[in-house]
């Protein structure tokens, strides 16, 4: 099928769609700057994950070899502190807009799609912006600006990242003076959200894989999920995924590129 066909045959799917779901990986971001862990040139290709992954493995780097941890943080705080909405979140808004898509599932921790507009956005891996108390699970948001400056300064002040000295520069809960860390998922803790991402999914009358290369547990059952619930499966990732086998479309381009196309088409359809 050509691209133009596979955009087209999408846009079919959506037009007369009501009740769309997204489920966004990693690639959904790539073009507003924030690389792909998994790509060439990714995260994974310079730190290895058994050890930055998990939080205890993170705490033990940290204490014993920092340096390249710490240089890599401070790039990915200019990313962060950089990235904005790219063309392909804000034509999920759109859609949003047009009634037809209802959720966007999401992996990423970037807080892009709440900057698009979209309302109803499910993180299932948290949010790298906003902070959650270890006692009693309150949650605070954060400005994107706010916290990295925030963040680094406090990184410039440190030569010891030993876990007592980092303890005591996390910011303390409000509610009742424990620390608190940053609501993210790392590997081997609880994904976020789960049933209400499931309920989404089983009632999806269309589903999109956006830039998820679905090696990631549970996201990656989320199309196979729907599609057994009856709904239609549109895939769009540039490069090989684990979607084949449940894809009614595949569209083998970058997503802030195929989804402003699908919008188009699906308003022409629409009049
Ligand atoms: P992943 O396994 O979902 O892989 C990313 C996928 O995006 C790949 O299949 C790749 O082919 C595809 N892709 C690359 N560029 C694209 C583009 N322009 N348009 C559409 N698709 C594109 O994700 P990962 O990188 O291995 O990350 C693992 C986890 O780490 C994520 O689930 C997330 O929790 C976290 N992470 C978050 C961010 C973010 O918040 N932006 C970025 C990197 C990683
Ligand atoms: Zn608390």
């Amino acid at each position: 099928m050509t691209v133009e066909a596979a955009i087209e045959k999408a846009s079919d799917i959506l037009v007369r769609s009501r009740n769309a779901v997204v489920s966004s990986g990693a690639g959904m971001s790539a073009e507003s700057g924030i690389a792909t862990f998994r790509d060439p040139g990714g995260v994974w290709e310079r730190l290895d994950p058994a050890q930055v992954g998990t939080t205890a493995g993170l705490l033990n780097t940290l204490q014993n070899n920092p340096e390249p941890l710490i240089s890599m943080f401070h790039e990915l705080l200019d990313v962060f502190a950089n990235a904005e909405p790219n063309a392909g979140h804000e034509a999920l808004y759109e859609l949003e807009r047009m009634g037809i898509l209802q959720t966007v599932i999401t992996q990423n921790i970037d807080n892009l799609h709440q900057e698009a507009g979209s309302i109803k956005v499910i993180e299932v891996h948290g949010n790298g912006f906003r902070f959650r108390c270890l006692s009693c699970s309150t949650r605070v948001a954060m400005s994107r600006k706010g916290l990295i400056r925030d963040v680094r300064a406090r990184l410039d002040q440190l030569t010891d990242y030993s876990p007592a000295v980092l303890m005591d520069v996390m910011p303390q809960c409000d509610q009742c003076g424990s620390m608190m860390r940053p609501d993210v998922v790392m590997f081997g803790e609880a994904v976020q959200h789960i049933p209400e991402a499931y309920a989404a999914v089983q009632s999806a009358d269309a589903m999109l894989a956006l830039g998820t290369s679905g090696v990631v547990y549970p996201a990656a059952a989320f199309p196979f999920e729907a599609k057994k619930a009856g709904a239609p499966v549109i895939v769009v990732n540039p490069n090989e995924n684990a979607f084949d086998s449940v894809s009614d479309v595949y569209v083998p381009m970058k997503a802030g590129e195929a989804l402003p196309a699908l919008v188009d088409n699906v308003r022409r359809k629409l009049g």
